[in-house]
């Protein structure tokens, strides 16, 4: 079963399983995050070997990070394929020495897999901006009131020593105007 918000890349990830495209999927749009296709209604898709997948629509505040997880479950034995790169910030587009090259040209990779890598990429890639955007706003917000409170508690601090130095200043006998 596939839980995850609109966009978060379950039918990336359910034709990667299927291997084939069950699925239209569309790109995350930048500003709302939402995919163009949204499953609309709960759908049970037959995997090889008799395991049937079933994709429900998008929910609401469930953590998108499971996706992250199945990325790594899904796409593990790519990392060990970068690790084969001449260089290590390979952008495995047309460098020299690319293992992720090497290994679609002999086809021991499957292009169609590593295209659904890509685009997973590319969807993951974009929440996580939202996701930075929203933690940057909260952050702001709560830095704001610790400004705030720490201002009021220096104003009071120093309303504080002004009240003693007028003690000191009484009981010394030299009255201070106020
Ligand atoms: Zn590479």
């Amino acid at each position: 079963m596939l839980l995850g918000p609109s966009g978060a890349g379950k039918s990336t990830l359910i034709n990667a399983l299927a291997g084939r495209d069950l699925q239209e999927t569309g790109e995350v749009r930048a500003g709302d995050g939402k995919g163009r296709h949204t499953t609309t209604s709960r759908e049970l898709v037959p995997l090889g070997g008799g395991a049937v997948l079933m994709d429900t629509p998008g929910v609401r505040g469930f953590g998108l990070f499971d996706a992250e997880e199945g990325m790594e479950e899904m796409f593990g034995d790519l990392e060990g394929l970068f690790a084969r790169c001449r260089f290590a910030d390979c952008s495995h587009q047309a460098e020299p020495g690319c293992a992720v090259q090497e290994a679609l040209a002999d086809e021991s990779l499957d292009a169609r897999r590593w295209r659904s890598y890509l685009k997973l990429q590319r969807e993951q890639a974009a929440l996580n901006r939202k996701h930075d955007a929203a933690a940057r706003r909260a952050y702001q917000r709560e830095w704001h009131q610790k400004v705030m409170s720490a201002d009021r508690g220096q104003r009071a601090a120093e309303r504080h020593r002004h009240d003693q130095a007028e003690e000191r200043a009484a009981k010394g006998g030299k009255r201070r105007k106020r």
